[in-house]
């Protein structure tokens, strides 16, 4: 599949995100197995809860929500605290802070001390380049509603032959997420399972849309968007939320003496567009404009356009430069 640039089969469950990461985690370990998390975040912290649901052993490096992991600061890891771990997780983008982590470098010192990499690429699947065979990686996991432009409802899944080794010894219980059983099927043009068909079909369109854009003309956009998207908060004096921004959505920190969860509402109810706040814990100290998909420049404008008059209504903000920075930063082929 192109967008994993991964030769091997790549599964299609009936699950949302969630349920791609419960398919990774119980196909791949055993028990006994301990797994090493990469926790900045309401996804990485995630990982360790599925991972302790089936009885494993996690250890965690635990960083501040808004901060990325060096591959440096991961091998250290590895060595000391996560020396035991045979899989790592990583999440890629990690979208309740906007972060983004160097997966290919986290991936390259992972392999070198011998362990399998789980990439959550939920919300970096068709905003970002993913080598999912040339990185080496073990598995990867999307959901169809974020960079795939679908409802929700469709999980990916993809393994390398080194996973799929590891999938035939897996002693954890499975039934609907046996992706042994999905890959047999798979090999028939058929699902062990009744999939989502109407999500399928969809997910059909959708690749045709990437291909016909081409793919790194996808990056490209994505890449513009986020750029004027960061642009704009910074040019009001607002500060982004991570150190290291992903290209699927921009956090911004929300000033101390500010509640996050009014600017989300002003966008819903004066402008009809939907911002996300933060999740628990960070609920009201950053919100979260999504430009992962369907955007296009002129979205890109009347997002930022709505969301400089909502700060200046609300006083958060007493200036307004963000039309001439937008507009630099989308350059002058507008659509
Ligand atoms: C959305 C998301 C998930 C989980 O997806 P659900 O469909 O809500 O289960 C996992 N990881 C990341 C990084 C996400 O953004």
């Amino acid at each position: 599949m192109r967008v994993f640039n991964t030769r091997l089969p790549v599964l299609a469950l009936c699950a949302g995100g969630t349920g791609g990461m419960e398919a990774a985690i119980c196909n791949i370990a055993s028990s006994g197995d301990t797994v090493a998390v990469l926790n900045a975040g309401k996804f990485g912290e995630r990982w360790g809860k599925v991972a302790r649901a089936y009885g494993l052993k996690v250890v965690e490096y635990t960083k501040r929500w808004g901060e990325s992991f060096s591959p440096e600061e991961v091998a250290e890891f590895l060595d000391h605290d996560g020396a035991e771990a045979s899989l790592l997780v990583v999440t890629h983008s990690e979208t309740s802070t906007g972060a983004l982590n160097d997966l290919e470098g986290i991936t390259r010192i992972a392999r070198e001390r011998g362990k399998l990499v789980i990439a959550d690429v939920v919300t970096s699947l068709a905003v970002h380049p993913i080598e999912f065979d040339a990185w080496g990686l073990a598995a990867a996991v999307a959901g169809s509603q974020k960079g795939l432009m679908l409802p929700p409802g469709l999980a990916l899944v993809a393994l390398s032959e080194a996973a799929w080794d590891r999938a035939k010894r897996s002693d954890l219980p499975k039934f609907s997420y046996n992706l042994t059983l999905a890959k047999d099927s798979l090999a028939k043009n058929s699902t062990p399972f009744t999939p989502p068909v109407p999500l399928v079909l969809a997910l059909e369109e959708s690749l045709r849309l990437i291909e016909d854009e081409g793919l790194e003309a996808v990056f490209a956009r994505h890449a513009r968007h986020a750029r004027a998207c960061r642009n704009a908060v910074t040019g009001l004096g607002l500060e982004l939320f991570a150190d290291h921004p992903s290209n699927g959505l921009t956090a911004v920190r929300v000033p101390e003496d500010r509640d996050g969860a009014e600017v989300v509402a002003h966008l819903r109810e004066r402008h009809a567009m939907r911002i996300a706040g933060g999740q628990a814990p960070m609920a009201g100290r950053l919100f979260r404009l999504g430009h992962m998909g369907h955007y296009r420049d002129g979205d890109i404008r009347d997002l930022l356009a709505a969301l400089d008059e909502v700060l200046l209504e609300l006083a958060w903000v007493d200036h307004s430069k963000t039309r001439e920075i937008v507009e630099a930063a989308l350059g002058p082929a507008g659509s």
